[in-house]
């Protein structure tokens, strides 16, 4: 690529910070290096015409576990760890709104719902069970039991007479998030650099040299937010995981309002305004959703149909209107990964199925490691 000395002067001499990824997680942290460093120069890098991994591809659920996924990572984490995750999820939430603002942002809070099929005897007996010692857990950061039994009232098919009450998560428009953060970027001064991938980078004394497809630049710090394509950045410790939606054109009297879980967070749905956003079905083909390839697969928007016609929508008419996918961050671990990888690189990845909460503190907790 052929730059003019303007080009040069403007946008690629003395680059303090250098972000890769302008997800939620890219942004955040370029907006803390600008509060912490005003006058210096940030780009962030993002290899799609929009970002192209989850921020925008997300349902929109602003969330911090249901019961049962909780209960799951209970027996993978140690208590402290989950109620470390979570708070850090609830603290992000609060930074989110802070930000940019309820309105920006549409905030809804009109609670969470967890959903059991009728034959998860045992998943279900487990959550009732375990309930009063969550709601314990949990007691120190919210205050008030954070779930409760109650019986369904949205006329599901096919599942228990009682789904679990969450009146602290609530639902947000991704699509005005990522605009309202990509503003505010914007006018902080930050330069946003679209369709660029960065294909490698090397530590040159001082700065390090980013290379993109036809073109490198010197930076004095490279921050990589970069998710679930952070493979070969963390040697393995992330992996990529494909999630794919669906929406529904509007409903006549949809009854369903709120965010909904069910199967153990394997599938999600919730209302936007008068449509049914329907995400899931990873647990059907692991290996196949282990990509970073945006497509859908026949077998899962199969099974997301199926559930709206039996489970979701048993009494009511709808039409498809729209699928996509995304792709998320996961490992081993829920933590996500907010470490210095060598003098001048970072890296904040691994976000999980939950990063709208947790992506403002990740990307702030990222920033303040320079
Ligand atoms: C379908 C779906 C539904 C979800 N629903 C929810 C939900 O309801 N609630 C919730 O809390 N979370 C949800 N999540 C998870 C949440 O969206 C993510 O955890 C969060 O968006 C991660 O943000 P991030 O900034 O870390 O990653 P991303 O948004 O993936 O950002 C990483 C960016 O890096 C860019 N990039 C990667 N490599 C390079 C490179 N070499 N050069 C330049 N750019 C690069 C990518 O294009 C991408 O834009 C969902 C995810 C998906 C996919």
């Amino acid at each position: 690529m052929q730059l003019s000395y303007w080009e040069l002067k403007n946008w690629f001499s003395n680059v303090d910070y250098t972000v890769v990824g302008s997800g939620i997680v890219g942004l955040h942290a370029a907006l803390r290096l600008r509060e912490r460093f005003p006058a210096s120069k940030i780009i962030v890098i993002e290899k799609g015409m929009l970002p192209q991994g989850a921020s925008t591809k997300n349902a929109g659920f602003a969330c911090f576990g249901s019961l049962s996924e909780i209960i799951e990572d209970l027996n993978s984490h140690t208590e402290q760890e989950v109620v470390h995750l979570i708070e850090k999820r609830w603290k992000g939430l609060h930074l989110l709104r802070q930000r940019l603002g309820d309105t920006v942002i549409d905030f809804k809070p009109f609670g969470g719902y967890e959903v059991f099929l009728e034959e998860q005897d045992s998943m279900y007996a487990n959550c009732i069970n375990k309930l009063p010692f969550v709601n314990e857990m949990l007691r120190s950061l919210f205050k008030s039991d954070v779930f409760a039994k109650q019986v369904d009232r949205f006329g599901f098919k096919g599942t228990k007479e009682n789904v679990i009450y969450n009146p602290f998560e609530g639902q947000i428009d991704t699509g005005n998030m990522m605009q309202a953060l990509l503003k505010h970027a914007y006018t902080a001064n930050i330069l946003i650099l679209n369709q660029h991938t960065v294909t490698a980078i090397s530590e040159k004394g001082s700065s390090v040299e980013i290379a993109l497809n036809d073109f490198s630049f010197s930076s004095k710090k490279v921050l990589f937010a970069t998710n679930g394509f952070a493979n070969k950045l963390t040697n393995g410790e992330v992996k990529p995981a494909r999630a794919q939606v669906l929406i529904t054109e509007p409903i006549a009297n949809l009854n369903i309002k709120g965010t909904f879980h069910l199967d153990c967070g394997y599938y999600y749905f919730r209302n936007i305004e008068n449509r049914i956003l329907l995400g899931g079905g990873r647990n059907l083909d692991f290996e196949g959703e282990t990509t970073t390839e945006l497509a859908q697969t026949e077998i899962i928007q199969n099974k997301l149909e199926q559930l709206l016609k039996e489970v979701i929508l048993p009494n009511q008419d709808f039409k498809i209107a729209h699928r996509w996918s995304g792709i998320m961050g996961v490992g081993n671990s829920k933590k996500p990964i907010v470490s210095q990888l060598s003098e001048h690189v970072y890296c904040g990845v691994r976000l999980g199925g939950m990063g709208v909460a947790i992506g403002s503190v990740i990307g702030t907790e990222l920033a303040d490691l320079v």
